[in-house]
């Protein structure tokens, strides 16, 4: 993409509005635009990094077994008056009426839906498991929409229904999902730490919350610090296999938010392993059982020949919180630093001198070249001074920068500077494009 033919409106003035550091930083690049409180556009750049998350969080919900679909943002109340939810939901949903005086809503969440689709259509003992997810918009009336995407209204959320026959079989679904969102949050540059949530009247042990560490998280969060060091249980895991090692090894360990905190039990955690920090939550995962199937009668025939509700969980990923999340995470004094895989581009290539001939000239085979090895690179191609275009450079974060000036064409090299060190070398264009590919 040519920068001059690009929509990237990057501002130099801090908003006065945005309280934290990942607002700020997607004002100032022209990623998002506010609309309403908690409601935004997403600019051209934004939503290269949304949409780069998003495909993250598909394949790897595919490399798990969950099947895509996609269900409306609008909702009709009777399946929520069914469920029950309709009334107790408050304040938080939206409703709507339409022409006819039907009620609507827009939805929060869609075990309701997803319900629906399985009682409609699955009868047997036979079809399960089963996973179906979407990622779709939420909207939830927030009391205080905050923190630009990361509380807003509406938002974009991945969210996986699992359908099992016993809890025995629900819990490998569970311990499925737990899988792949560490995986995820891996490929995503993070390291989201699992901690036990309150599962409500349901009781028992399945529902974990996915908590990133960040000065400006919104809850407190109380770890051991052994949980960062684990590594994600890798792209090549066997699915199919029992999974429950892996989750085990994993909540062997301290890790609670705020509201589930005991002292005395993070007591017993090594002084020098305690964390004690402040967390974004960018995963929920929930077992939830019979729930909405017994509400809702979505019930399957056993092998006996018995009819049984069915065994669910709900397991949802903030897509577009993760934008803001990540950038809490990834930043410095320059601005954004983004982790390879969803950086709206891989390179910044910059011309310094768009107006000599030869300078031109090399930094337009570069850009082809580039673009012929298939990364994706943003060309700075501008007549401005070179300051103001590292500076932008920098803010938007690219991991790499490529810098075609004079010197170099004389030499045969290009200058390639990592986002993230700062290091700086000079090498040839092939060997630049060999670094950049290799991440
Ligand atoms: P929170 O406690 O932050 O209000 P929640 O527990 O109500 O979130 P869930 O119903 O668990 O949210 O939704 C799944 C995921 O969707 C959350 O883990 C979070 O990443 C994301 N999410 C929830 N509410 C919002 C919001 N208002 N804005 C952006 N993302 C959100
Ligand atoms: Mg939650």
């Amino acid at each position: 993409m040519r920068l001059s033919r690009y929509f990237l409106p990057v501002s130099k003035d801090v908003p006065a509005d945005a309280a934290i550091i990942s607002h700020q930083l997607m004002l100032r690049t022209g990623m998002v635009r506010q609309n309403g409180a908690g409601i935004y556009t997403w600019l051209p750049l934004g939503f290269r990094v949304l949409q780069k998350i998003e495909q993250i969080v598909r394949e790897e919900m595919d490399r798990a077994g969950a099947i895509e679909m996609l269900m409306p943002t609008i909702q009709q109340a009777e399946l929520w008056q069914e469920s029950g939810r309709y009334d107790d939901y408050g304040k938080e949903m939206l409703r709507i009426t339409d022409r006819h005086e039907r009620e609507m809503l827009f939805g929060p969440t869609n075990e309701e839906l997803i319900t629906d689709v399985f009682r409609s259509y699955v009868k047997s003992y036979k079809a399960l498991p089963l996973n179906l997810y979407h990622t779709q918009w939420k909207f939830r009336d927030e009391i205080r929409p905050r923190f630009g995407v990361m509380r807003g209204r509406e938002f974009l959320m991945k969210d996986a229904y699992s359908f099992d026959l016993t809890e025995e079989a629900a819990r490998a679904s569970y311990n499925k999902m737990f899988c792949a969102y560490l995986n995820t949050f891996d490929r995503l540059g993070l390291t989201a730490i699992p901690m036990q949530a309150d599962t409500g009247p349901i009781g028992g042990d399945l529902s974990h919350e996915f908590i990133i560490l960040a000065e400006t998280g919104e809850s407190a969060v109380f770890c051991d610090k052994a949980l960062l060091d684990l590594p994600a249980p890798g792209l090549d895991l066997d699915f199919e296999a029992d999974l429950s090692g892996e989750v085990e090894k994993r909540t062997g360990y301290y890790a609670a938010t705020e509201e589930m905190h005991d002292e005395a039990a993070f007591a017993d955690v090594p002084a020098d392993r305690q964390v004690s920090a402040r967390g974004i939550e960018v995963g929920h995962i929930f077992f939830f059982g019979t729930k909405y199937s017994k509400a809702m009668n979505a019930t399957v025939q056993t092998a006996d020949g018995d009819t049984v509700p069915v065994q669910m969980g709900s397991y949802g990923i903030g897509v577009s919180r993760l934008v803001g999340g990540i950038i809490e995470a990834c930043h410095d004094e320059s601005g954004i630093v983004w982790p390879q895989s969803i950086a709206p581009f891989e390179v910044g290539l910059i011309s310094m001198r768009p107006k000599d001939e030869t300078v031109a000239k090399v930094a337009d085979e570069a850009y082809e070249a580039l673009k012929a090895a298939g990364v994706d690179v943003l060309y700075d191609e501008t007549d401005e001074r070179p300051g103001p275009k590292f500076n932008r450079m920098d803010l938007i974060g690219l991991p790499w920068q490529i810098v075609i000036g004079p010197r170099g064409i004389e030499n045969g090299v290009v200058e390639l500077k990592n986002r993230k060190s700062g290091e700086k070398s000079e090498v040839t264009l092939e060997t630049a494009i060999e670094t950049v590919k290799a991440g």
